[in-house]
Formats: C-alpha cells, sequence, structure tokens
C-alpha cells in the first residue's frame, strides 16, 4: 500500500527536474500521474518510466501560461480519471536580473509562468476538486519566496507571490469548508536542469556551483527526490492538518 495509493496527481513542468523526480516518486508511492509539460517528447519519456515500474500515467500537453490549454488538461484528466486529488504547480522559470537590469517584458515572462501558472493551477484544481470534498494543492515557491537577492528581481517577486498566493487559495478554501489543502514548498539550490543552466553561462561552471554549495550550512546542493519527499509528505493524508503552511527544504540556507 503506497503513501498516495490509488490518488489522481497532477504536477505540471514533470518532463524534468523536481516536477519528473516528483512525478516517479507519485508513481512509486501508488498514484496515477499526470505529466504535463511544454516538452512533449521528455513528458512521454517520464510517463514510459511509470508504466515500465507497473504504474499509470498519461501526459497532457501544458504551457501553464495559457487558460485554454488548462481547460483542455482538465477535460483530459476527467475523461480519463475522473477526479483530481492532488495537483503540483511545479513549472517554472528562472531569470536573472536586477532591478535595475531587469526589461518590463522579462519581468512579465517570469511572472507569467511562475505566477500566473500557479494561479491558474490552484484555481483549476480547485474546481475539480471542490464537488470531491478533498484535495492537495502543492505550489513550488523557492527560498527566493522567502529572503531578497540583489540580482532575482522578477524570481524573488514571483516566489514571494507564490508563498502569499498560496495562504489566501488556503484560508478560502479552508474557511469554505471545501477540504482542499493548500500549501507552498520552499527549495533551497537542486542540481537540475534550472540550476545547471544558470552555472553553465559561468566561465568557470564548478567554481559557481561551489558558490551555490557555500551559501547551504549542509554543503552540498539538494538533489529533486529532497523536494519530491517533501511534496509526497504534502501530497498525502498524513500531512492532513496542514494548510497555509510553508514547507522549506533548504539544507539550512534560511536558517
Ligand atoms: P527545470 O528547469 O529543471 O524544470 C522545469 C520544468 O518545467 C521543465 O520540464 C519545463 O519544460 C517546464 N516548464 C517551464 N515552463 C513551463 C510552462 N510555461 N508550462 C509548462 N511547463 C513549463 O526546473 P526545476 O529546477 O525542476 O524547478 C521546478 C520548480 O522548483 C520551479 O518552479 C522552480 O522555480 C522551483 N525551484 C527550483 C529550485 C532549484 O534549485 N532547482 C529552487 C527553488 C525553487
Amino acid at each position: 500500500m503506497g503513501r498516495v495509493s490509488a490518488k489522481v496527481a497532477l504536477v505540471t513542468g514533470a518532463a524534468l527536474g523536481i516536477g519528473k523526480a516528483t512525478a516517479l516518486l507519485l508513481a512509486r508511492e501508488g498514484a496515477r500521474v499526470v505529466v504535463a509539460d511544454m516538452k512533449a517528447q521528455e513528458g512521454h519519456a517520464v510517463v514510459a518510466e511509470i508504466e515500465a515500474a507497473g504504474g499509470e500515467a498519461l501526459f497532457v500537453p501544458l504551457n501553464v501560461t495559457v487558460e485554454e490549454d488548462w481547460s483542455k488538461a482538465m477535460a483530459a484528466i476527467k475523461a480519463r480519471f475522473g477526479r483530481l486529488d492532488i495537483a503540483v504547480n511545479n513549472a517554472g522559470i528562472a531569470y536573472t536580473g536586477t532591478v535595475e537590469s531587469t526589461s518590463l517584458a522579462d519581468w512579465r515572462r517570469v511572472q507569467a509562468v511562475n505566477l500566473d501558472g500557479v494561479f491558474l493551477g490552484t484555481r483549476y484544481a480547485v474546481e475539480a476538486m471542490k464537488p470531491q470534498g478533498s484535495g492537495s494543492i502543492i505550489n513550488l515557491s523557492s527560498i527566493e519566496g522567502l529572503v531578497g537577492d540583489p540580482t532575482l528581481a522578477a524570481y524573488n517577486a514571483s516566489k514571494g507571490g507564490v508563498r502569499l498566493f498560496t495562504k489566501s487559495a488556503a484560508l478560502h478554501c479552508a474557511r469554505s469548508g471545501y477540504k482542499i489543502r493548500v500549501n507552498s514548498v520552499h527549495p533551497g539550490y537542486i542540481w537540475t536542469p534550472m540550476v545547471q543552466g544558470l552555472t553553465s553561462g559561468t566561465p568557470d561552471q564548478e567554481a559557481a556551483r561551489q558558490k551555490l554549495i557555500d551559501l547551504h550550512p549542509l554543503g552540498h546542493l539538494g538533489e529533486a527526490d529532497d523536494i519530491a519527499y517533501g511534496i509526497l509528505f504534502l501530497a498525502s493524508d498524513e500531512s492532513k492538518f496542514m494548510t497555509g503552511s510553508e514547507l522549506v527544504i533548504d539544507g539550512g540556507y534560511t536558517a
């Protein structure tokens, strides 16, 4: 018996990184998993990996910023599984820029994916979960949603927004008696394609990686599974008294 047996879980940005690790872990723990991403080839590969291990999964093409994609994705989930128990709003993008160097176009691009995407994902998940009277929504914020960084103006704003939007949605669902929980997760630096991309643009990638490591008192970067296990806990009934909470998984970065 898995920790999320028979539940239906949607994970956005599930083709790579933290989303992929989460999709695989939720499947290992018994969930039927919807792999949602813009990267179809990599997304189908995640589905194939879940099926090869005896699990059940479905790929849905989804750009989290496009509302029409959301209604199509939810219709596909309803047709295949008839319900939605877990929604992990994980898709996000990184962007390095200060208040002075960030253009309005880049600012809006970051908010569109990291904030609009989480808003739409939460709204559509609430709509699907409300008639069931149960559900768990997990939104990916960051340590950058807790503390500021001069070089991450747009990213800081988006992730801080995710943190407080999550609390607003959690309170609304709780006070409305929906029995839908909404929580945020705040990873430190995790060695995924996102962070590899940030350091690969620098002349000395190993030095850039070491600089990031030094920010974490535990002395190393996190792995995607470190975050997936936190998400699994919030997705499962083990966390049934948690809503509006922020789960920090950061190797001591913000301690
Ligand atoms: P990643 O870049 O490795 O993977 C992100 C996935 O999201 C990719 O599969 C990508 O195709 C998908 N994606 C991007 N834009 C999308 C869109 N508009 N619609 C649908 N899918 C889209 O990223 P990651 O490191 O795994 O990060 C996952 C989440 O965790 C993000 O929200 C990120 O901000 C957050 N986070 C990551 C770290 C870290 O150190 N890696 C730290 C804190 C928070």
